[in-house]
């Protein structure tokens, strides 16, 4: 039992059974010929001081965490690094000799997705992000970390909003503008995006005939559009954009990527490019079936 354990990453939350992680990391450990094995373990918040201890114990060689446990998990680790502290959330534990680490591979996920399309920061355009929660906090560090100097941030509690503000304009210079939800100034602004990120779970399956925007028809050909969400992969908000000629990007790549680095972390080495394109697609191919 020890010994399984010692090869067996896992990710943990509560509900875990819908998750995609062990398609995609089963999948990267066989395409690297590596003996080790990735399985999903419910656990919920309160049983996380004892899952910690079990994995000590018995030598588990790292997690990721997920709903509802991103923030709980840090008390119980022995170092976070020092990105994960800033966005307030970890979701990869790395144990080294039983020394457990944290990070947060959600910024690479984002920042890679990004880099592999034609969009890149300007002075002209604007960049709205949608939700202000976890993912909306990896975001921005990503977009700041690109070279992004405002960002106009909309969520339906100014508070978390304001919070966001407080924690990243110490850190950085980039400039976090509240957005009002009412009279209609998300409309207005749509028309002179360069980019708009939907970091909200707003058409996410089982209710993907919904999307956070109410008037596509102000999305311009030359915007991007980058919805967090991955199942679907293409969201009404994603069809609605490319249906106005804009560049859309999808959640799935970015769960692919911050998956990646996470094994990257694990493993202690760089993986071959090659491999993103493979594992897209049988992650990709493993949705299709499960509709
Ligand atoms: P979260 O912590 O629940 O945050 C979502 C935020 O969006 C909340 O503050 C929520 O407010 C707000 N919101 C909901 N509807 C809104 C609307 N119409 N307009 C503006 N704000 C709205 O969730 P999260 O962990 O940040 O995740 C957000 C989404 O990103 C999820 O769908 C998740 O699956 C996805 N995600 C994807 C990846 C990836 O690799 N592709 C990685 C991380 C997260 P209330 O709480 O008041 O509803």
């Amino acid at each position: 039992m020890t010994e399984k354990i010692q090869n067996t990453y896992c990710v943990i939350g509560d509900p875990i059974e819908h998750s995609l992680s062990p398609d995609i990391h089963n999948f990267v450990f066989k395409e690297l010929d590596l003996p080790l094995r990735y399985e999903t373990v419910r656990v919920p918040t309160n049983r996380l001081a004892l899952f910690v201890q079990d994995c000590r114990k018995m030598g588990r060689p790292g997690w990721n965490v997920t709903i509802p446990n991103k923030q709980a998990i840090m008390p119980f680790l022995d170092e976070v690094d020092p990105l994960a502290k800033r966005i307030g959330a970890v979701n990869t534990v790395v144990n080294r000799n039983g020394k457990l680490t944290g990070y947060n591979t959600d910024v690479d996920g984002f920042r890679s997705t990004l880099r592999q399309s034609s969009w890149s920061p300007s002075l002209k355009g604007k960049v709205i992000v949608l939700g202000a929660g976890g993912a909306a906090r990896a975001v921005i560090e990503g977009l700041a970390s690109m070279g992004v100097h405002e960002v106009i941030l909309y969520d339906l509690i100014v508070e978390r909003i304001k919070q966001i503000q407080h924690d990243f304009m110490k850190l950085s210079d980039l400039t976090i503008t509240i957005g009002k939800l009412e009279n209609s100034d998300l409309e207005k602004q749509l028309a002179e995006i360069d980019l708009l990120v939907n970091a909200t779970p707003v058409g996410m399956w089982p209710k993907e005939n919904a999307s956070p925007v109410h008037c596509p028809e102000q999305i311009q050909p030359t915007a991007t559009v980058f919805d967090l969400v991955y199942k679907p992969v293409e969201t009404l908000l994603l069809r609605q954009a490319r249906s106005r000629g804009a560049q859309t990007l999808s959640g799935l790549t970015m769960l692919t990527a911050q998956a990646l680095a996470s094994d990257e972390i694990w493993l202690e080495r760089n993986l071959p490019k090659t491999l993103f394109d493979k594992v897209y697609q049988h992650v990709f191919n493993q949705m299709e079936k499960n509709e």
